[in-house]
């Protein structure tokens, strides 16, 4: 992948309107054409020779796209990582930096090694939150990458407070390591959502409760892991909801309105929502103890890269994830996972989340691009 630096050519949005109607003629000369060629597929585009405010302002040339090989339909890695030990690689017997056999928990060894491994390939953080809603603001040449934690343990370990109210954090603890990384690398965009039950972080209550409003006052989010870390596809409706309400009513009680409406699944299940199974839609709506709440999207423990939200097999309820787990690039690890993901399947961003942009030939049956979430589509030949 070649990754550049936005071209100089700044195209207003009166020029892109005048693109929109001139867009079969770029498509047949789009070998010799420096301008970005626009497909006349989306409701939009139909109107935006008019309405130049709906426009977007484009700071590329179909060359740009060509080299950087920009894709918005390839497939963007979400890591699901649970407990992280201030520990080296050497002090485990287990593979890798993995500190169980699973490769469940890691070391501060190996997660600085992943954060910073990650960087250098290419790929920039981004809330979860924004994902699953399309907002992919992400800089051209780029792949998303989405971090989330399950379970609270060991991801943020506090020492005590700093004299001028911030939380002093226990080295090695994901949320050291992140801190750290963040100051390092401020294009990184370092963000991550925690999914919490209701021990939260297993630090003393009155001090979770500041840490967490810490966490979203910088750049963090605060997600759902049911309330007892119970397998919700072995519970009925009512123990759903429970498990549910009460841990949204929890966090809500400490950051009302600011955290996600998402779920992690503990152990990921259930993995499917079945017609027969209508316990399951507590997860995504219901009310306990008088508080009502609505669930947007879960996640499931699953093995591989998410699918861009725009495309049809996108499915919000079932978002996957890549464990963060060595296994000598096997059996779906880290070292495995990207590799497939450089090899051509990457969601690799034009640097505007105004638009959708990938290479005509992506969407050649016309099914696959699905969700556009009313932005505007350019195509491009490859
Ligand atoms: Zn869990």
């Amino acid at each position: 992948m070649n990754i550049r630096k936005l071209t100089a050519l700044i195209l207003t949005a009166a020029v892109t309107a005048s693109l929109l109607a001139g867009c079969k003629k770029a498509e047949e000369t789009s070998e010799a054409t420096t301008e970005p060629v626009v497909t006349d597929t989306t409701e939009t585009t139909e109107t935006s020779e008019t309405t130049t405010e709906t426009s977007v302002e484009i700071t590329y040339t179909a060359d740009d796209l060509r080299k950087a090989g920009v894709n918005e339909l390839n497939s963007v890695p979400i890591l699901m990582y649970h407990r992280v030990y201030n520990m080296k690689n050497s002090e485990t017997k287990y593979t890798g930096g993995n500190v169980d056999k699973d490769g469940y928990n890691r070391t501060s060894e190996a997660f600085e090694k992943d954060l910073r491994s990650y960087y250098e390939q290419g790929y920039r953080m981004m809330r979860l939150d924004d994902y699953v809603d399309g907002k992919i603001d992400v800089a051209f040449g780029y792949t998303p990458l989405i971090l989330t934690f399950d379970d609270g343990i060991n991801d943020v370990v506090l020492e005590g407070w700093n004299d001028d109210g911030t939380p002093k954090f226990e080295e090695g603890c994901a949320i050291a390591v992140l801190e750290k990384i963040k100051a390092e690398f401020p294009d990184y965009n370092v963000t991550a959502t925690f999914f919490l039950n209701c021990g939260l972080f297993h630090n003393k209550k009155e001090d979770d409760v500041k840490v967490i409003k810490w966490l979203v006052d910088n750049g963090y989010d605060i997600g759902n892991h049911t309330y007892d870390h119970k397998t919700l596809g072995q519970c009925d409706a009512a123990e759903i909801e429970k498990q549910i309400g009460s841990m949204y009513k929890l966090l809500d009680e400490i950051i009302p309105g600011r955290y996600v409406n998402i779920v992690a699944l503990p152990y990921g299940s259930p993995e499917t929502f079945p017609a027969d199974k209508p316990q399951y839609e507590k997860i995504f709506a219901g009310t306990y103890e008088g508080f009502s709440y609505t669930t947007k999207s879960s996640l499931l423990c699953s093995w591989t890269r998410c699918y861009s939200p725009f495309v049809r097999d996108f499915d919000v309820r079932r978002l996957r994830r890549i464990r963060g787990y060595d296994n000598n690039g096997k059996d779906w690890d880290i070292e495995m996972n990207f590799k497939q993901l450089n090899d051509g399947r990457r969601y690799i961003s034009d640097g505007n989340p105004n638009t959708i942009v990938f290479p005509s030939s992506d969407n050649s049956k016309g099914d696959w691009l699905k969700n556009t979430f009313g932005l505007q589509v350019i195509t491009y030949d490859k």
